[in-house]
């Protein structure tokens, strides 16, 4: 039996998951999967160390109508009655939400867990899903080691004047700030700078983390003080299908003028507009590279736009810029929209080599340009992965004292 550590991470419809050996510290998982099309059609795919298509075999057992909670209970029985012998010694969450106060991965008892549920207002469409499946485990086996890595924690670090929306005071007493999200992309990348921007790496620095969801962080030595996102995941950047930063006034209109209910704005915000809503054809960027359509260019164009916009808002906290990462699926595969977001950037001075960017390498700038372009692939599992082998480090050390 081989101990191991399982990382979770459960979307609206999805379950991500990688499974990494207790032993030591790989930077490839054992085992890497995902459960797609949760309530409608979950389908599960697997790859193992080497990158090869795993058996199947728990498609069997996948009911149409299986919530989170019960297909985390069978990825466990597939894991540990799997050829090689898995004993799954604990498991690490990515929990959307940790408010306020937590600012570091916990271990969950029965008082956490409360806790995180006191938090799903803030996060109604997010939070229900990354608790299922915590309730789930502690119902197979209690005794299982479970720690919660929160994506808001990395941004704690913010100076209060970032956290604040201009509402009467009464609201931000009451948690009406600006969290911040992708904190565990954010700490992942952090970790690895001083590899790829050397001295820099303590510097002023914008990391873009574009995927389906999109935000920015601005670090100084390392550590959050700004960010895009904030009370939610809609706010900052246009995304995949997420407006991003808009007037307040049009939730208003929407309400006053064409009756929309709480339930179809929620629904037009995060699900209708962004990529899709703005091309009318798709969220997947890649997709919209690829089409002909005028609309599929005007809805790239106001993404580069957008997000060329919000990274100069950040170099008032920063006061300067030295150096722009790019992270996540757009960002560490698309050469055109990180040439036409650092475009729109030249006048500070940035100078992009196209060869470079073109072939997605670490550094993408020339050596004279103002300010250093890298590109780094994030790894938000083997963060969590970290940290709950550090939980289970302190366990076995007390466990000796
Ligand atoms: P998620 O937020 O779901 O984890 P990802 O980080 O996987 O998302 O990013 C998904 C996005 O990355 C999609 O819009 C996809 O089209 C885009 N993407 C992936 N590869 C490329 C590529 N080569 N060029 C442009 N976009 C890409």
């Amino acid at each position: 039996m081989i101990d191991a550590i399982l990382v979770l991470n459960a979307g609206s419809s999805s379950i991500k998951f990688a499974l990494y050996p207790v032993a030591s510290e790989p930077r490839n998982p054992l085992i890497r999967g995902k459960i797609e099309g949760i309530g409608r059609a979950p389908k599960f795919h697997a790859t193992n160390v080497q990158g090869l298509k795993m058996d199947d075999g728990m498609l069997a057992s996948i009911d149409k109508s299986s919530s989170h909670g019960v297909l985390t209970t069978q990825l466990l029985d597939w894991l540990e009655q799997h050829d090689e012998g898995y004993k799954i010694t604990a498991v690490g969450h990515r929990v959307v939400h940790g408010g306020r106060y937590f600012s570091k991965p916990v271990r969950i008892d029965k008082g956490i867990l409360k806790e995180l549920g006191a938090l799903i207002s803030l996060a109604p469409l997010h939070q229900p899903n990354n608790i299922a499946p915590i309730e789930s485990l502690l119902k197979r086996d209690g005794r299982i080691l479970q720690v919660a890595c929160f994506d808001t924690a990395f941004h704690r670090t913010q100076p209060r004047l970032n956290e604040l929306f201009a509402l009467p005071r009464r609201y931000a007493d009451e948690g009406v700030i600006r969290y911040g999200f992708h904190g565990l992309s954010y700490q992942y990348i952090a970790s690895v700078l001083p590899e790829y921007l050397e001295e820099q790496a303590e510097g002023r620095i914008v990391v873009a983390h574009l995927g389906n969801g999109a935000s920015l962080c601005a670090m100084r030595t390392r550590k959050s003080v700004a960010t895009s996102m904030g009370f939610t995941a809609l706010d900052g950047l246009m995304m995949g299908s997420r407006c991003g930063n808009i007037d307040p006034g049009i939730v208003l209109f929407l309400m006053q003028d064409r009756g929309m209910s709480a339930d179809q704005i929620q629904n037009l915000l995060y699900n209708e507009s962004g990529l899709l809503g703005v091309s009318g054809i798709s969220n997947n960027m890649l997709a919209l590279l690829e089409s002909s359509s005028i609309e599929a260019k005007e809805a790239v164009d106001l993404f580069c736009y957008r997000a060329a916009c919000e990274i100069a808002a950040l170099l008032v906290p920063l006061r300067g810029l030295d150096a722009i990462v790019f992270t996540a699926g757009i960002g560490e595969n698309s050469a055109a929209i990180r040439a036409q977001i650092c475009g729109h950037l030249d006048w500070l001075g940035i100078d992009i080599n196209v060869d470079a960017n073109n072939a997605n390498s670490r550094i993408i700038s020339r050596g004279k340009s103002r300010i250093t372009v890298s590109v780094i692939p994030t790894d938000e599992e083997g963060v969590i992965a970290e940290a709950t082998r550090a939980i289970l480090r302190d366990d076995g050390q007390r466990g000796k004292s």
